[in-house]
This record gives C-alpha cells, sequence and structure tokens, in this order.
C-alpha cells in the first residue's frame, strides 16, 4: 500500500498548475527523506541537477546540506525531509515567480501536514518569507525560532548563499542548525 505522501507525489507527478510545468522541467521534484521526520528542509527549487535527477539538493548546494547536517545534527538525509518551495526548476535558474510559489504552496503544506515535523528549517528567503508570511529578509530573520504548525520554525541561510559568502555566513548557519539540533 502506498503511503499518503506517496499518494501526493504521484499526483503531484503530472502537476500543471503554473507555467513552470511548461518551461522545460525534466520532472517534478517532489522531496525525498523520511515520511516520518522530525526535521524538514525547505529549500527553494530545483536546480539543473535536482532537475535531472529528480531529487533535491543534489547538487554543490546539497553537498554542503549534507556535510553542515553531519557536523552539526550528526544525522545523514535518510533521517529527515528535504523539500523546495517550488517543485519544479524555474528556467536559468532565475528566482521562483510569486504566481509559482503561489501555485506551488498546497504541495508543500500537504508535505507538512503528512510529514507533522518538529523543526522546520527554511533555507534562504523563500522558504522562509513564505512560511513566516512576511517580508523581511532571511538576515534579520535568522538566529531564532519561531513557532511553526506543531513545533518550530528556524530560519537559515540558502547554502548557496553560504557558498558564495563565505566564513561568517557559514558560522551563522552552523549555529542555526545547533539551534534545530536543541530544538529537537
Ligand atoms: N537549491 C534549492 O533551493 N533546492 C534544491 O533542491 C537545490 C538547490
Amino acid at each position: 500500500m502506498p503511503t499518503a505522501l506517496e499518494l501526493v507525489a504521484e499526483e503531484a507527478s503530472t502537476c500543471q498548475r503554473c507555467k513552470l510545468a511548461d518551461a522545460g522541467r525534466t520532472q517534478v521534484v517532489f522531496g525525498m527523506g523520511n515520511p516520518h521526520a522530525d526535521l524538514m528542509f525547505i529549500g527553494e527549487g530545483p536546480g539543473a541537477e535536482e532537475d535531472r535527477q529528480g531529487l533535491p539538493f543534489v547538487g554543490r548546494s546539497g553537498q554542503l546540506l549534507d556535510k553542515l547536517m553531519l557536523e552539526e545534527l550528526g544525522i545523514t538525509r535518510d533521517h529527515v525531509f528535504i523539500a523546495n518551495t517550488v517543485k519544479c526548476r524555474p528556467p536559468g535558474n532565475r528566482d521562483p515567480e510569486p504566481d509559482e510559489i503561489a501555485s506551488c504552496r498546497p504541495w508543500l503544506e500537504q508535505q507538512l501536514s503528512l510529514i507533522d515535523p518538529k523543526v522546520v528549517v527554511t533555507l534562504g528567503n523563500f522558504a522562509t518569507k513564505l512560511l513566516l508570511e512576511t517580508k523581511e529578509g532571511i538576515t534579520k530573520l535568522r538566529g531564532r525560532s519561531y513557532p511553526f504548525r506543531n513545533g518550530v520554525l528556524i530560519p537559515t541561510f540558502h547554502p548557496a548563499a553560504v557558498l558564495r559568502g563565505g566564513g561568517e555566513q557559514l558560522a551563522q548557519m552552523r549555529a542555526d542548525l545547533v539551534r534545530a539540533k536543541q530544538a529537537l
């Protein structure tokens, strides 16, 4: 018997709710990991490698995420669930647009309801602004946790920003992951 989450993934795999469906996506990148995870990471949207493999965070950003997860939380990605704000690759890796984020939101909400994580870590501006329903940027929002659904939300930088930004942002992302560990 497929799980409820697998049924949602199956339904999402043919999604036509926004223009990203016809903008060159190879496949819908629904997300991966433990369907009963206490910890969920939410990124921005699939890049080229994610679109090719059908899995989230498998490129350079994902390598950094895996490394920090191991070093700060002592876990591998099969213990968590990893998803994105939009499930299809925006062409040329442009930012997802407001109508695309809004169209995709019900998929994310279903994932959050079914997985019901204790801790949600949002990676970067798009996931953070969407779920905290704010226009404030990640630099201001990170550094604390927020009540969210049945648990807490901990915003942090997107790993791609850390790869560009270097030392200070890396240290701050590490600190945010330690906060996530304490909240678990
Ligand atoms: N960046 C994201 O936000 N999500 C991915 O899946 C990969 C890179």
